[in-house]
């Protein structure tokens, strides 16, 4: 017997109809006599609805009562989807993060998972029941509700398929796999058969919204066997592994995330101590900055521009300007109608020419690069917004269109 724990996202459950579907996934699996844990995201649009409802009555809510009232949206759909299952006769409970000891930080609205407390899914896995989990939620050292961030229910069921050591951890979602880019932005998008967890993770990091990143760090950590497969249609996906077969491109995607905004500490001190004093102002208020590049200093000053979560754009502007007398910096620009677009891959370690490559892209297609930024395995560059889908284009065209010799 295994034990296979299945996710099925927003627009799997979005109404009645899906989700008598996924209830016959599940039953299948179950039938087929498998233990099933399952995960569930909120119907369709519902958080996004949520937070607009919040907006409505005060745009300035606690994340406290903001986790409140988004993680309502994951109950809905599991107690929905249990009466789909009773109807058919098979038994089942759903249960939210509070009653299964989801643990997390106390990080309100993009908390992570510390510890799952295995006893009460087991007891119901010992009666062979379905068990249906909320996703994105969990529960802090408050006794509060938390959730994990957008996307954050392929974190549940990843945390969940790590802890009890599951045989496999199927993401189903409404496309069928990981492609070489999102196959709604780049219609000559292919679908890969595996990806390593280290590509996986930097597409995901970089904008991919198919898995949540944080679901693949865990994958990766635990050696969680992951998939991600189509709910409405039963075939192959992709699986997402430590070593995969060598492809023939040196590159496994592009990715671009328009969910990013630009700071500029213009007119800095040119000393020893600047950036350390920036940098840690801004990680003690919990923002995560991306990529810096500090301008070559003139006499007596300096800039500093880095990138960092639009949604972080506020706090980050509120905390330097509190301080600006004691970093001594002249103003701040805020640019935020940019974006990143990325190529990610494993092959790129022994392959020269591949950043060119990407650049040679972009200029062919006339799109002017701001900022660039790499890692071992990933180019990333900065563009304006409005010029991110042509960039994917002739990107994603230069690496697997027919005429690309990669
Ligand atoms: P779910 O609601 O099931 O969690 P998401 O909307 O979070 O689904 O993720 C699935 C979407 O991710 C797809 O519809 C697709 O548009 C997008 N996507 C972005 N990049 C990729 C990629 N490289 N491969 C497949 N899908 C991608
Ligand atoms: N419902 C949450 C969201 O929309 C979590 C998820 O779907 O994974 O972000
Ligand atoms: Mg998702």
């Amino acid at each position: 017997m295994s034990l296979i724990v299945q996710k099925f996202g927003g627009s799997s459950v979005r109404d009645a109809q899906r989700i008598r579907n996924v209830a016959g996934i599940i039953a299948d699996t179950y039938r087929a006599g498998n233990q099933v844990m399952v995960v569930l995201s909120a119907q369709g649009d519902t958080t996004d609805d949520l937070i607009e409802k919040a907006r409505e009555i005060n745009p300035k809510a606690s994340k406290r009562e903001m986790d409140m009232l988004l993680s309502t949206g994951e109950q809905i759909s599991i107690a929905l989807c249990a009466m789909a299952l009773e109807g058919m006769g098979l038994p089942v409970v759903s249960l939210a993060a509070w009653q299964v000891g989801i643990q997390t930080t106390s990080a309100y609205s993009d908390a992570r998972i510390k510890k799952i407390d295995p006893e009460r899914i087991q007891r119901e896995l010992d009666k062979n029941k379905i068990v249906l989990v909320a996703g994105f939620q969990g529960v802090n050292r408050f006794g509060d509700v938390t959730t994990l961030g957008r996307g954050g229910s392929d974190t549940s069921a990843v945390a969940l398929a790590a802890a009890f050591g599951a045989d496999l951890c199927q993401i189903y979602t409404d496309v069928d796999g990981v492609y070489t880019t999102d196959p709604r932005v780049a219609p000559g998008a292919v679908k890969l058969e595996e990806i390593t967890y280290d590509e996986m993770l930097e597409l995901a990091s970089q904008g991919a919204q198919v898995l949540h990143n944080r679901s693949v760090e865990l994958a990766k950590k635990y050696h969680v066997n992951m998939e991600v497969v189509s709910s409405l249609e039963r075939k192959p996906g992709t699986k997402v592994k430590e070593v995969v077969k060598m492809e023939k491109t040196n590159i496994a995607g592009v990715a671009k995330d328009t969910s990013i905004a630009r700071i500029a500490v213009v007119g800095l001190d040119h000393n020893p101590g600047v950036a350390f004093r920036v940098f840690s102002l801004l990680g003690k208020a919990g923002i995560n900055v991306d990529a810096i590049i500090q301008s070559i200093g003139r006499d007596t000053s300096k800039d500093i521009s880095f990138t960092l979560p639009r949604a972080d754009v506020e706090e980050a502007v509120r905390v330097l300007e509190e301080q600006k007398g004691a970093l001594r910096f002249d103003h701040l620009t805020v640019e935020d109608k940019i974006a990143k677009v990325s190529i990610v891959g494993a092959g790129m370690m022994t392959t020269p020419g591949v950043a060119a490559k990407m650049f040679e892209a972009l200029y062919d297609a006339n799109i002017n690069i701001q900022m660039i930024n790499t890692s071992e395995i990933r180019v990333s560059v900065l563009i304006d917004e409005e010029d991110a889908v042509a960039a994917v284009r002739a990107v994603h065209d230069k690496f697997f269109g027919d005429d690309s010799f990669s």
